[in-house]
């Protein structure tokens, strides 16, 4: 059998990924014929990969690494952990210091009555939960065809066969089946590639009252629930109209529809507070969490819950969980994160000198011709790329073509921005520093400008 390290030459590790690996959200044959990028180090916000390159990670990897990369704390909590308990299940009335500990902290951080943490393995896993609980919740009040689950176009909440069916992105739906019954999905409150004319007030209001409208077609005793992300962030890091969050929240408030809130990325101190619902003024009935709950140092996420709901359920057996709900490792791993967010004051800090220095300078951007906006709210950031700013025009040809380009010029100018279509979009490790902010927004725009030269 070959050692495979990190000492084995690029090209060869490429091939045996090829040859053995199946990646996500990766083409296969462009695998075979380019290879992987292969990572082997990272500290603070720098990737280096194995032919010694080093990267600038404005992603935090998948938007997870907010307290940034080679931190010994999560390591040595994860070790200590592993050496007293490594594995105890939280099934059938047990339970264990780590997970009574988490639940315990994420009630203490979490806004109003949410007090109650459904652990998962991830984020996908956790919304899995989500449609399990809030259809059992309304079954166990004696309305178990209030069902039905509303979500947005574009949305992103997993890629498992549920979470999959709540996001809203038609290319995963064409693959396995989805989405699974009683999934509805309305248009979502991205003013810039599909406002028109209308003034970004009124489209927020007429994409809330968009909720309205399924919930009086579809009958309000047939919906359980609606489920969006404060901030979308996979879908490109879609700001919403400030008129758009009281709206929605009116509406579930008015026709008892529970509020579910994917805090997967907005959580943890990304949009500035602890959650993207603090930001943003929005009260959900559930919060779903991962990413930076570990700020990926380990996979877990949960549900936190509210006292009613959890209440409900617990008047059950809720015939769900996962072996690893609660994971011993995971959770101290996550607590110890926790701890450096908060005394670090690392969340305080984004709220009120990194986040504003960052969102300054990726303002600037607009300034450069081929960017029409350049919307930020704490850590997370997007720039839309068009030919013409005036007309929020699209570019001739496919649909993120020149995204493509742009973030190519990224990776070889040692910056990591993702595209999703032509939308640049950035969610950096939340200890980013001054200077590196700055070498960030030139990278960026030195990317920006090779981009604009290549177009002519
Ligand atoms: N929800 C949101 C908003 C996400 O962005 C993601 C992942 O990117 C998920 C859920 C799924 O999380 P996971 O990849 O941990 O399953």
């Amino acid at each position: 059998m070959t050692l495979i390290t990190n000492h084995l030459p690029t090209a060869e590790l490429q091939a045996l990924d090829a040859a053995h690996h199946l990646h996500p959200f990766t083409n296969g044959a462009e695998l075979e014929t380019k290879g992987a990028r292969v990572i082997t180090r990272a500290k603070g916000v720098t990737l280096t990969d194995s032919d010694g390159n080093n990267y600038l990670d404005a992603m935090a990897g998948l938007w997870c690494v907010n307290i940034g990369y080679g931190r010994d704390e999560p390591a040595e909590a994860a070790a200590r952990q592993m050496r007293e308990l490594p594995f105890y299940n939280t099934f059938f009335q047990t339970t264990h210091v780590p997970a009574i500990a988490l639940a315990a902290r994420l009630a203490e951080l979490a806004p109003g009555d949410l007090n109650h943490v459904f652990f998962a393995g991830s984020g996908s896993e956790a919304n899995d939960t989500n449609i399990r609980m809030v259809r059992t919740y309304w079954a166990q009040k004696g309305q178990p065809e209030k069902n039905i689950i509303i979500s947005r176009k574009n949305a992103y909440h997993g890629s498992s066969m549920g979470s999959g069916s709540l996001g809203g992105m038609t290319f995963m739906h064409e693959q396995g089946g989805l989405p699974i019954p009683n999934i509805h999905h309305i248009d979502q409150p991205h003013w810039w590639s599909e406002g028109g004319d209308t003034s970004p007030e009124d489209f927020g209001l007429e994409r809330a009252r968009q909720l309205e409208q399924a919930i009086e077609d579809l009958g309000a005793d047939r919906v359980a629930a609606f489920i969006a992300e404060p901030i979308q962030g996979a879908g490109g890091v879609v700001v919403p109209p400030a008129t758009y969050w009281p709206e929605i929240q009116r509406i579930c408030d008015e026709h008892g529809i529970l509020l579910i809130a994917d805090e997967v990325i907005c959580g943890f101190g990304r949009t500035g507070s602890w959650f993207g619902s603090t930001t943003l003024d929005i009260r959900p009935h559930i919060m779903t969490v991962a990413k930076g709950l570990s700020s990926g140092y380990a996979p877990i996420g949960g549900s936190i819950v509210c006292d009613e709901v959890a209440e409900v359920i617990n008047n059950c057996e809720f015939a769900h969980g996962y072996t690893y709900s609660g994971h011993p490792m995971a959770c101290a791993v996550a607590l110890e994160n926790l701890r450096i967010l908060d005394e670090e004051g690392i969340v305080d800090r984004v709220a009120q000198h990194s986040g504003p220095y960052l969102q300054q300078k990726w303002h600037g951007l607009v300034e450069h011709p081929l960017v029409g906006e350049a919307p930020i709210v704490g850590m997370m950031g997007s720039i839309a790329l068009t030919p013409d700013a005036a007309t929020r025009a699209k570019f001739a040809g496919n649909e993120g073509d020149v995204g493509l380009i742009c973030r190519e010029h990224c990776f070889q100018n040692g910056l990591v921005m993702r595209h999703v279509g032509d939308r640049m979009i950035i969610s950096p490790p939340l200890v980013i520093t001054d200077a590196e902010i700055d070498t960030l927004v030139e990278r960026a725009w030195t990317a920006l400008d090779l981009t604009h030269a290549q177009l002519k």
